[in-house]
This record gives C-alpha cells, structure tokens and sequence, in this order.
C-alpha cells in the first residue's frame, strides 16, 4: 500500500490507495469522506467509466456482471454513443474508482472526484469532477 512518484504520474499498489491520491493530490476543498465503488450486483471492484467531462457526469459499468450505474448526482448528461471514456495511458480501459468528496464550508459547495486506479499499470487518475449544490444528495455508490 504505496503511491509511487515517477515523472510526476503516480502508481499505486492498490484500490485504497486513491484515500491518499485524494487527500495529497486531488482534493479541492476541506477532504471528506472517500466511497471505494463496489458493484451492488456481484461485488466487483473493477469498472470501465465513461461519462461527460463539461458536466462531470460519471457512470461506471462492472466488469463481473454488466451492471451500469451513475455515480450520485449524476445524470445521463451525454449523447447515445457520445460518452468520452476512460481509458489509461497504457491502454487499460478498466479500473478501480472511487468517489472523493470535499465541502467548502463557508458555502457548503460540494465537489466530487471520480478518481480511478488503472489494474494493469496502477496509474492514479481523476476522470472527471463535478460541484453539486447543497441540497443535492450526496449518497455514493
Ligand atoms: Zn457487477
Ligand atoms: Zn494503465
């Protein structure tokens, strides 16, 4: 369990690692808590993520079982077949996720990172980001 620095790309050992990508490397606000994606239907931790990068919209689809889900507060803000999709320097299109979340007291704005670690070459990475206003719900999947 270590992020490793070369010529400023980050490699991690595992999934929990992205807790420390996000405190060191990608929080934008006072940290929060960080939700490491598990399917609902088969467990598995393995995901491809597409979604659309202006809105920060994000839904990841389980590798195991087929199962696509947008991440809390998201919407399915893209066109049919219009998604941009995540996909690591090395070609790798499949990844470990999780959602990082950080607040900003004085006026509770809320950002989310859709943060991935490549399971081929371990790179850390932040696929997309996106403000949500107070009210909105902030259940991760
Ligand atoms: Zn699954
Ligand atoms: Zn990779």
């Amino acid at each position: 369990m270590a992020i490793e620095d070369v010529d400023t790309w980050l490699y991690a050992d595992g999934p929990e690692d992205l807790d420390e990508y996000f405190v060191e490397h990608d929080c934008l606000y006072e940290p929060g808590e960080v939700t490491h994606s598990v399917c609902s239907g088969c467990g598995g931790i393995i995901f491809g993520m597409h979604g659309n990068l202006d809105t920060g919209d994000v839904e990841w689809i389980c590798r195991g079982c087929g199962q696509a889900q947008l991440v809390a507060g998201c919407e399915r803000s893209w066109l049919p077949g219009e998604p941009a999709i995540s996909r690591c320097d090395c070609g790798e299109r499949d990844f470990n996720v999780a959602v990082g979340r950080s607040t900003r007291p004085t006026d509770r704005v809320r950002y989310l990172s859709m943060m991935q670690r490549c399971i081929t070459c371990g790179s850390l990475g932040t696929f997309a980001a996106k403000k949500l206003p107070p009210q909105a719900q902030s259940v991760c999947p």
